[in-house]
């Protein structure tokens, strides 16, 4: 079989993977996509139950760099996105105060995963496909996943997955990267929904239909509103609670039961007034073991974005650069500018992996 020219395998169809498959498909370069949940996402992904829609991971995106705000023009002409929330608050020992700053914030609608599928749309993506290993060298890869089945041959590899997971993959090929995977830690965080068949009652000098709120809680750090977010006016009340990391740490094998009722406590004590919450019709929680990344290896990898070996084999994710969507979208997009503007090599020639800014000292 004749192996086409520079073609790209990317394992995680998170915003990283998908911002990289992009970027090469942009530069007509052959990529394909594989992602072990049954859709692309990551940890922008959306539960969906019968009486609502939630966010569990991201609940919005912030906007701080030029590219990414160029990028999301076009999003968001395309329906995808939308400004979100219009009313945050932070909560505070005299209550509850609103939230005000310059930066523009949006979250996907209907849903946050609504970006995520925009960007997967006309790509490749091999859904529902857990890579457990690669196997080649610096001429062919083959992707294998959990059902034994082989994908290949691809000229190049580019994990973008959180660091664990990513190590895992490349550990057995490229110590220098396993060992940048090893240095960067992606803390645990815990997300618990929960239902209500009435509207939750007004707070004291808090608007009627406030939308996010900022805690200084030990367990609890944020608290959103789903049905406030654009798009899922057709839902009731629906709240999303995001738990501190160390809280979460320290919780990391409760039950998902006990994890939303101490998180609902903790809500309940940051009511501003003598409000009570009324009871729930369900609840619920998801953990995260690898939700935001926390220490990067020898700080110098927050200006790299990414990381390239000789050998074919590229990382990027917000492992490389920061814990926030943008910089998981960054971290793939230049690395897919600079996957893509490498000539057309034959499976056989070696890269000159030394002219990439990502790349890593033996
Ligand atoms: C609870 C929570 C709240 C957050 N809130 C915000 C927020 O409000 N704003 C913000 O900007 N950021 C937020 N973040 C961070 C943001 O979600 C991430 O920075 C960003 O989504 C990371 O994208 P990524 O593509 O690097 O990784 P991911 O989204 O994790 O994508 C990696 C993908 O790889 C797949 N994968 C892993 N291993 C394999 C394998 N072996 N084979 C195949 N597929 C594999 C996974 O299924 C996943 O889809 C939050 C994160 C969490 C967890």
């Amino acid at each position: 079989m004749t192996q086409p020219q520079n073609n790209t395998a990317i394992i995680g169809a998170g915003i990283a993977g998908l911002a990289c498959a992009r970027a090469l498909a942009a530069a007509s370069r052959p990529v394909t996509l594989f992602d072990k949940a049954r859709g692309p996402g990551g940890r922008m992904s959306s539960r969906r139950l019968p009486e609502a829609t939630l966010d569990l991971g991201a609940q919005f995106l912030s906007v701080r760099d030029a590219t990414f705000a160029d990028a999301l023009e076009g999003w968001q002409a395309s329906g995808c996105l939308a400004e979100w929330p219009t009313s945050l608050w932070s909560a505070a020992e005299d209550g509850w105060h609103r939230h005000r700053d310059d930066l523009l914030r949006l979250c996907g609608t209907p849903r946050m995963s609504a970006l995520t599928r925009h960007l997967a749309e006309g790509l490749e993506l091999h859904a529902g496909t857990h890579i457990e290993r690669l196997e080649g060298d610096a001429r062919s890869w083959w992707l294998v996943d959990t059902e034994g089945r082989r994908h290949g041959p691809f000229t190049q590899v580019v994990v973008a997955t959180p660091t664990p997971q990513a190590r895992t993959l490349v550990a057995p090929h490229d110590a220098a990267l396993a060992e940048a995977c090893a240095a960067v830690i992606q803390r645990p965080c815990w997300a618990a929904w929960v239902l209500f068949d009435a509207p939750l009652p007004g707070l004291p000098e808090v608007d009627h239909d406030w939308q996010a709120v900022r805690l200084a809680d030990p367990a609890l750090r944020f608290v959103v509103r789903n049905h406030l977010k654009p798009g899922r006016h057709d839902q009731g009340e629906s709240l999303t609670l995001l738990a501190n990391l160390e809280w979460s740490e320290a919780r990391l094998e409760d039950g998902p039961e006990t994890i939303a009722e101490a998180l609902l406590d903790a809500f309940q004590r940051g009511l501003p007034g003598d409000v009570t919450l009324p009871e729930p019709s369900a609840m619920g929680a998801h953990r995260w073991r690898y939700a935001q990344p926390d220490v990067f290896a020898t700080g110098e990898a927050v200006n790299l974005d990414y990381r390239i070996s000789g050998n074919g084999l590229a990382l990027c994710g917000d492992s490389w650069r920061g814990p926030r969507i943008e910089d998981a979208w960054l971290s793939g997009h230049h690395l897919g500018e600079v996957l893509a503007s490498e000539p057309n090599r034959s499976p056989l020639s070696t890269p000159d992996a030394s002219r990439r800014k990502g790349h890593l000292a033996p």
